[in-house]
């Protein structure tokens, strides 16, 4: 479970908001440094005189894609919002709570301006009216860091007071899907909308929404300044690219790593030090609960978008964990799956039931396959959002991959 105890995350804020923030925020890279490092620059050309298209140009050569999970292309989604009357927004999706996911978390502690540059530059690309970000409220150094160094950016000129407009989270998952976000912002209850009309048609206030994730768009500003061969100029593999994998689980030094797109389950585990000391590799879950547990047979994989799909699991936003000889694989799917009731917005039925039901019957000694499989066919086809769609990969691989263990 993913649960975070809130009367103490309650102290950490009162402590910040006091003035108490040494022990709480890390060092980090602040408007000073980043700006006498040419950041800033970039944007302040493509404000006085850049083409759109020639960026959004740049953007879709380096072969950026939705880095929350979904890994839609980055680029299009410009041209989308673009192609919509005003008044458009853009909106930072910060939520972040996948469980073993932290790379937003990593990359905001560290070089929050970075994220800002490129979100400035996808706002100035579709002439967005005004930025909203949602943030895990759970991230409170986050929260202290975005708010010190929006103010830096509203003192230097850089944007209008107002114009960034940052928000907190309030611990529901289903508010990191997009339209249940936009919901939330619009200061209602977050349930997901159904789709289409996408929310770069109709996204807050009914308005064009632009929708990317943190880490999205910390790679726009880094493709603006550096080039789009930072991403488009590495391959493994046959894949091209980078991705930051959250690893946890049974590694020696869990972490996030930055590595090749094509980068397998194996090279993860030495990027993180090897397994911890007495551990045998036995799955691992490649992409959030939803990805499922795949067997450390399938060693050889690219853990990047597509590679995974044809084994009924996906990369989503890299968040690998690593069981070991030592954990019992049914046990971590049954967790997943009660994460899923957990957090259900419960708008629809095969979702809210579904995942109730299913929790049941993974709890009995031995499952009942033929009735589990008939659950997981009608969560896929006729649950409203990805949670409940989704869902089921869990239930499937397991039945597929750990039959001895159910
Ligand atoms: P999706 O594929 O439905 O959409 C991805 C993005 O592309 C959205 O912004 C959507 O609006 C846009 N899009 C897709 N088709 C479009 C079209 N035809 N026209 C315009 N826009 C279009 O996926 P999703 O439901 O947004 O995301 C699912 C992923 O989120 C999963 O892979 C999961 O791993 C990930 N996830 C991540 C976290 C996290 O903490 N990072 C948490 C939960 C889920
Ligand atoms: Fe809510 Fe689940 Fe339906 Fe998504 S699938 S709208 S989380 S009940």
């Amino acid at each position: 479970h993913n649960h975070i105890d809130h009367a103490d995350l309650a102290k950490v804020h009162a402590a910040i908001e006091a003035g108490d923030t040494h022990a709480h925020v890390p060092e980090y890279q602040g408007f000073a440094t980043y700006s006498s490092d040419g950041g800033y620059a970039r944007l302040k050309d493509l404000r006085e005189g850049g083409n759109w298209e020639e960026v959004q140009e740049t953007v879709l050569s380096s072969g950026l894609r939705g880095l929350g999970g979904a890994g839609f292309p980055s680029g299009r989604k410009w041209g989308f919002v673009r192609g919509n009357p005003g008044p458009r927004y853009l909106a930072v999706n910060g939520d972040e709570g996948e469980p073993g996911t932290f790379k937003d978390r990593f990359y905001l502690e560290r070089e929050p301006h970075v994220f800002l540059e490129g979100m400035l530059i996808a706002a100035w690309a579709v002439e967005a009216d005004r930025c909203f970000i949602y943030m895990r409220d759970e991230y409170p150094a986050v929260l202290e860091i975005l708010r010190r160094e929006i103010a830096a950016l509203e003192a230097e000129g850089i944007v209008e007071p107002g114009y960034i407009d940052l928000r907190r989270g309030a611990g529901a998952y289903i508010c990191g899907e997009e339209s249940a976000m936009i919901e939330s912002i619009e200061g209602k209850r977050g349930l997901p909308r159904h789709r289409p009309p996408y929310v770069a048609q109709v996204g807050i206030f009914n308005q064009p929404t632009l929708v990317h994730n943190v880490e999205t768009l910390y790679w726009v500003a880094k493709i603006c300044r550096e080039g789009p061969e930072i991403l488009s100029g590495i391959e493994k593999n046959g894949r091209k690219g980078l991705r930051s994998y959250s690893i946890s689980g049974r590694v020696a030094k869990p972490g996030v790593y930055l590595l090749p797109a094509g980068s397998t389950i194996l090279d993860v585990i030495e990027a993180a030090g090897g397994m911890a000391e007495g551990h045998v590799l036995k799955a691992y879950q490649p992409g959030g609960p939803s990805s499922g547990l795949l067997p450390a047979s399938m060693s050889d994989v690219p853990l990047d978008f597509d590679t995974l799909q044809p084994h009924g699991s996906f990369i989503g936003s890299a968040a690998v964990v690593v069981l070991s000889d030592q954990d019992r694989a049914r046990d971590a799917a049954l967790n997943m799956l009660r994460f899923f009731e957990d957090e259900s917005c419960g708008q629809c039925t095969p979702c809210r039931v579904g995942c109730e039901k299913a929790v049941k019957l993974m709890s009995a000694d031995s499952w009942n396959t033929d009735l589990l499989e008939e659950l997981c066919q009608a969560m896929g086809d006729a649950s409203i959002c990805g949670l409940g769609q989704a869902a089921p990969n869990p239930i499937r691989l397991m039945i597929k991959h750990f039959p001895e263990e159910i």
